[in-house]
């Protein structure tokens, strides 16, 4: 979704973006507007939803702000044709926290509706087409769909929180995402029959408990354990200066997974399963330093999983190097991560619950 950004600016220390999507939906409407109703309703309308966006933009703030106040960490925002994502590098896992945070953004879209009710009363009447009357409408139908209790919509957050005060956050996340791919799927299906546009929220909301679903069953699975107890060991340290053909004919006869670009200093890592398309990509004699995969930060044997976990898993470093006293003990990359998770899962599940 990063690299289809352009970047607007930054609010609160916060980067926000908008998606290129988000460009195209607004020249369609701008134009289909201005092809049906004529020049001056067509830019009115434009208007309009520019003015929903800035809407739905403060919406995202809000919850940006509250986030942060409670020891989150907003990486940015980004509008899209669907709404905004405040895409979080850290959620606080505290229920009350996270109460307030998802009560947050419907809420700013409650008292945008209520300042403009008072502002231009009587002229705002639910129903009537001018702007004023249409933009606190929206602002009402924002607040009211982002209630629903669809995980990770906010009412699925408000949800997850209500329950976590009771029952725990594991509990609580289990079930907020359970009801919230049942409500996507009603989504999905309500939108078939009455507007198209649902049916792809629904289906947003859907890959959203999904991948939700992974990040906890992540967190669930490694809690507690340190970078030493899930680090792959038998991997293939090869010198920098070695070609792609040279590690082709190695990789042919021997069964390592990974390879370690590695001489004094660590390089960088190889993945058998990437060969094939190198090969396609790169001559022959290409050193395995240039093509290695450069993007991995080092941490020591003792360190906690979750310290990394979240990066690994949206994909902002792509392995971790465990190195103690200078010396490469093993390595980490997302799919030894997914064994890990599911070996350990099983395990926790057998043993605990
Ligand atoms: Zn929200």
């Amino acid at each position: 979704m990063k690299k289809w950004s352009l970047p607007l600016g930054k609010i609160f220390g916060i980067e926000i973006k908008i998606h290129f999507t988000f460009f195209l939906f607004f020249i369609f409407l701008t134009l289909s507007g201005i092809k049906d109703l004529g020049i001056k309703k067509g830019i009115s309308s434009a208007f309009l939803i520019l003015s929903v966006f800035i809407c739905v933009l403060l919406h995202e703030i809000s919850h940006s702000l509250v986030g942060i106040k409670y020891g989150g960490k907003v990486k940015n925002i980004i509008l899209l044709p669907i709404g905004g994502i405040a895409q979080m590098e850290k959620i606080p896992t505290n229920p009350f926290s996270e109460l307030k945070m998802a009560i947050a953004g419907p809420l700013t879209n409650f008292i945008l509706a209520g300042i403009l009710y008072l502002i231009f009363y009587p002229k705002v009447v639910f129903g009537k087409e001018d702007f004023v009357s249409q933009l606190t409408t929206v602002n009402v139908i924002l607040g009211t769909f982002n209630l629903l209790p669809a995980f990770p919509m906010d009412g699925g957050r408000i949800l997850r929180g209500l329950l976590g005060i009771k029952k725990g956050y594991y509990f609580a996340t289990k079930i907020a995402i359970k009801v919230g791919k049942i409500f996507s799927i009603g989504l999905i299906l309500f939108g078939l029959y009455f507007h198209l546009w649902l049916v792809f929220i629904g289906i947003f909301v859907f890959i959203g408990a999904i991948s939700e679903e992974n990040i906890f069953k992540a967190h669930f699975a490694l809690f507690g354990l340190k970078a030493s107890q899930i680090m792959v060991e038998d991997f293939k340290r090869i010198p920098p200066e070695n070609s792609l053909l040279s590690l082709f004919n190695m990789s042919i006869k021997s069964s390592y997974e990974v390879f370690v670009i590695e001489k004094e200093t660590i390089y960088g890592i190889i993945k058998k399963k990437d060969i094939p398309s190198f090969l396609d990509k790169f001559p022959l004699n290409s050193t395995v330093y240039e093509i290695c995969n450069k993007n991995f930060i080092v941490v020591s044997p003792e360190t906690e999983v979750d310290k990394f976990l979240s990066h690994i898993l949206i994909g902002k470093i792509s392995w971790v190097a465990v190195v103690e006293n200078g010396y490469l003990k093993g390595v980490i990359y997302p799919e030894s991560i997914s064994d890990a998770i599911t070996l350990i899962g099983i395990y926790k599940k057998r043993n605990f619950l």
